[in-house]
């Protein structure tokens, strides 16, 4: 994997990978521990998880493994809905920490916007970020209008907003509020969760010896989107960070923004239940 430009600056400093490895619905234990120590050893210098994923211990058992020292790692993990709160999010906090064994998180995220919650849970975060116990903060599934309540709320603006982003769904207006207001976006199932057979990726694939996946990696990174896919085959992690080496044409960016459908995989920001 190319080294050279591949972060982003983000709204308070802090330097981020554009690519990280994504471990959702991937096992405690050795299964997260392997992946993750592969990616890191693969070039991978970025890892989101969440507490809800329930593999903090592995995915800090993988970086150790790993021999990649812990200040070249950039650490994601969330605060869930079951979780929120003011006092409830610093003790949530601690437990990642704690599971993660690690002495602080470079990133921190408000995982869903829950109504009646989110304003409290963001105060805890602000606080954490304020007194130095993580080095950047931000939100995960925040439409326009929760962004705009955080302005009104607060000093501190979030540093990311990770949201579903693929070329099913581009989100354009929430990314433009986003690039506006310099907070960077995350794209998560930035591979539409494997639902990669679209003629167009393969097609333009072709003529650079890419994948479907790679082809829409790229994109990604060329609308300055931050990627973090998932994988548990060796193989696909490694794939999915040969993305550097080249660069689509402006042609071939529009003809993959014309695949849009809104189409979500996962839950409606606007509209979910947990
Ligand atoms: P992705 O879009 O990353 O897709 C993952 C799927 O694609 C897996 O089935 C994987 O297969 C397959 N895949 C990966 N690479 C390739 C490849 N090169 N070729 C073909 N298939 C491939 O989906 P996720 O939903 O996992 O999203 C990525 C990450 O985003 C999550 O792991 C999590 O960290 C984060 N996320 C955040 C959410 C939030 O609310 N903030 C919600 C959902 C995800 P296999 O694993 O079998 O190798």
């Amino acid at each position: 994997m190319n080294e050279k430009n591949n972060t982003i600056l983000l709204n308070n400093g802090v330097t981020m990978p554009t690519l990280g490895l994504g471990v959702f619905k991937i096992g405690d234990g050795k299964p997260v521990k392997d992946v993750v120590s592969y990616a890191l050893k693969n070039g991978y210098r970025a890892i989101d998880t969440a507490s809800v994923y329930g593999n903090e211990k592995g995915v800090g058992e993988g970086i150790r493994d790993s021999g990649v020292k812990r200040e070249n790692i950039f650490v994601t993990s969330k605060v869930f809905t079951h979780e929120m709160g003011y006092q409830e999010t610093l003790e949530a906090y601690n437990r990642s920490l704690d599971k993660l064994q690690l002495s602080y998180l470079d990133l921190y995220l408000v995982h869903w916007p829950k109504e009646g919650k989110y304003l409290e849970t963001y105060r805890a975060l602000v606080d954490l970020y304020k007194d130095g116990k993580v080095k950047a903060i931000g939100v995960s599934n925040f439409q326009i209008s929760h962004l705009k309540a955080l302005m009104e709320n607060f000093d501190v603006l979030p540093s990311v907003n990770q949201i579903e982003l693929h070329p099913l769904l581009q989100q354009l207006e929430l990314r433009n509020f986003c690039t506006l207001n310099n907070i960077a976006t995350i794209a998560w199932s930035p591979l539409m969760k494997g639902a990669l057979d679209i003629p167009l990726l393969k097609e333009i694939g072709k003529k650079y010896a890419k994948s479907a996946a790679q082809v829409t990696l790229r994109w990604h990174l060329q609308n300055n989107i931050i990627v973090i896919p998932k994988s548990v085959h060796f193989s696909y992690i490694k794939e999915n960070a040969d993305i550097f080496d080249f660069m689509l044409s402006e042609e071939e960016m529009e003809k993959i923004a014309s695949l849009n459908q809104d189409k979500r995989f996962g839950p409606d920001p606007d509209n979910f239940d947990f």
